[in-house]
């Protein structure tokens, strides 16, 4: 096969929805692998038959494809229609149709099931909606707590008049959070987020987030513990900075004063490519059934600590994307006794560094 057909073969082979290639009578003359896959038939029980056996869309009025498109069974349809199409099971499915005719008369349709639109669609709903409240609950404190000192504040001590002060800006800290966490959502989803990579020396790189959290550890014992002669790793140090200071910021806000949050830095076990970056501490822990959500958007885990600590829940969801977009890993684990995430991170081999400073010239 030349390159190039082995290349449009590839995108066909490989395409996220399902594709029918029809013939000018409706005829099935192929399928690719999803659609097999959406339907559970084989591509071999799949051809020959008609179109309309499997996918029947709704009739719409459109004046142009009506003559080309009657033989499938689909008159009146525009260039996208939504329909249903059945299963090996029998079993209906909603789905969107989109469809092209070639210069010889066959039909590509590309099946959509629905509820993966559906699942956008509520994604973005629920979204909206967190967010609204999000910024609803600080802003609606603020202005209670602004009208109050504007119209009787003289009425109040200055004790009084300075805890509301201090709850205003709380609530406008918390704000600033949330939007500057929104940002790097929108910047990392966006795609428009470049990593800068070099190599960054652990010691000197712990130093920069013991600094980021001295405020709240005040409380907490920190240890940090670097294998001997680790070499550096390979990353975007603003990016390394910001994953490491949600770790550890998390690993103070959930536990207890008092207690020991570890961060340690090694090799992985029997590779010397990666290193292993742990935070551990002895906090609340996060039950089994909550592990897989935690690093969605906005998941807050209902328990004592975090109905005491402000958060967004977007902190460890920014933490997985940046890991991820230095095609790095992040895991936890964690049980009534404490919690561990592990990010790993490749390396900075002499290669990659030469390379990169040959790419700068
Ligand atoms: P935030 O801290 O702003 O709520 P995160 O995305 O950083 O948001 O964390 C999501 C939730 O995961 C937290 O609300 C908390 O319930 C839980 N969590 C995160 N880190 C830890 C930890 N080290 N120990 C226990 N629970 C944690």
């Amino acid at each position: 096969m030349s390159l190039e057909k082995n290349f449009y073969k590839n995108i066909y082979d490989n395409f996220p929805e399902g594709i029918i290639v029809c013939d000018s009578d409706g005829k099935i003359i192929d399928v690719n692998k999803n659609f097999e896959l959406l339907t559970g038939f084989s591509k071999n029980e799949l051809l020959g038959k008609n179109f309309s056996d499997f996918i029947k869309s709704e009739k719409d009025s459109c004046s142009q494809c009506t003559q080309k498109l009657e033989n499938h069974g689909l008159q009146n349809i525009k260039t996208h229609s939504i329909g249903e199409m059945r299963n090996k099971e029998d079993k209906l499915t909603c789905i969107r149709i989109n469809f092209s005719i070639t210069r010889d008369n066959k039909v590509i349709y590309i099946i959509i099931p629905l509820s993966d639109v559906a699942f956008l669609n509520q994604a973005h709903v629920d979204f909206v909606s967190t967010v609204s409240h999000e910024l609803r609950t600080p802003l609606t404190s603020i202005k209670g707590f602004a009208d109050t000192l504007l119209q009787s504040g003289s009425q109040l001590s200055a004790e009084q008049q300075n805890r509301f002060l201090n709850i205003i800006k709380s609530q406008v800290d918390r704000l600033t959070r949330l939007v500057e966490n929104l940002l790097t959502v929108s910047k990392l989803e966006s795609k428009r987020d470049k990593s800068i990579f070099k190599a960054i020396e652990l010691p000197n790189f712990f130093k920069n987030i013991l600094y980021n959290v001295q405020q709240k550890a005040q409380d907490h014992k920190i240890e940090v513990k670097i294998m001997p002669n680790l070499p550096p790793v390979w990353a975007d140090s603003d990016k390394f900075e910001q994953i490491m200071t949600n770790l550890v910021d998390n690993a103070i806000k959930y536990s207890n004063g008092g207690t020991t949050v570890k961060i340690e830095a090694r090799f992985i076990a029997g590779n010397t490519d990666f290193i292993e970056l742990n935070v551990v501490d002895q906090g609340v822990g996060i039950p089994e059934e909550h592990i897989s959500k935690i690093f969605s958007k906005f998941s807050r885990i209902d328990n004592a600590l975090t109905r005491q600590v402000q958060g967004t829940g977007l902190g460890l969801y920014i933490t997985k994307s940046l890991v991820e977009s230095m095609e790095g890993k992040i895991s936890l684990k964690s049980d009534g006794s404490g919690s561990t995430f592990t990010v790993i991170l490749p390396v900075a081999t002499y290669e990659k560094q030469i390379k990169q400073k040959f790419q700068e010239k």
